[in-house]
């Protein structure tokens, strides 16, 4: 073990549940440490969940009005396509914006942050690589994942969950969408588009 940090509170996952938690427990004047495994702070939400889908959805939904939305005001628009590229780049560029933010409040508020995978070990102590944090409370915010359908392989190309979705570099001329509740197992909700 190469070093032994005290800290009143550690949160383990800097998502919406653990960075909110981490930092108001700081504002109230707790010693305060986030274990986050991602280099980026802010979990799925920021990162691949709500925000990178709402810019794309935004985006879309500006893209579908310049081709069908605008006849019926008087705008003619020709020649509209699609820049896919472009759309990505602005929804990294949201997404790097709001996780640094994250990474501001952390140090405005004087949470400490330790990039690695937490483990539990025992009462008041979590272990990250070599590091050892004795805390006097702990906050397990480690999220959720995507579920999986049982014998289908995601490659990540044909068949993606939706982190792999926000990332396709076309848009798929038809795609079928598929809802799995974790438990109990009904089998699969599917929509297609
Ligand atoms: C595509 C998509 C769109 C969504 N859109 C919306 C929306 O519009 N509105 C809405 O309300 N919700 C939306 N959600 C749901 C929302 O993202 C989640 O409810 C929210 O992120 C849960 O927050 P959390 O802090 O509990 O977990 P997470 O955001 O998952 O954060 C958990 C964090 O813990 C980290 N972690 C896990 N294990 C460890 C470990 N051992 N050590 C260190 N770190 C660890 C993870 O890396 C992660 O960063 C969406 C989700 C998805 C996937």
């Amino acid at each position: 073990m190469s070093a032994v940090k005290k800290h009143d509170l550690v949160v383990i996952g800097a998502g919406p549940g653990g960075y909110a938690a981490a930092i108001r427990a700081a504002q109230l004047g707790l010693n305060t440490a986030c274990v986050e495994k991602d280099p980026r702070l802010g979990g799925t939400c920021l990162r691949v969940g709500c925000i990178p889908s709402k810019a794309l959805l935004e985006s879309s939904e500006k893209y579908a009005e310049a081709r069908h939305g605008l006849a019926e005001h008087g705008v003619k628009v020709t020649g509209a396509e699609l820049d896919l590229p472009a759309m990505m780049a602005r929804k990294d560029g949201i997404v790097a914006a709001l996780t640094d933010g994250i990474a501001g409040l952390f140090k405005a508020n004087k949470v400490t942050r330790y990039e690695g995978a937490a483990r539990l070990d025992g009462p008041g102590r979590v272990l990250v690589g070599d590091l050892e944090l004795l805390a006097d409370r702990i906050i397990v915010a480690t999220g959720s994942s995507a579920a999986s359908l049982p014998n289908v392989d995601l490659d990540g190309a044909r068949i993606g969950d939706s982190t792999a979705a926000l990332a396709w570099p076309a848009v798929p001329e038809r795609l079928t969408a598929s809802a799995i509740p974790r438990r109990p197992w009904p089998g699969p909700r599917c929509r297609s588009a």
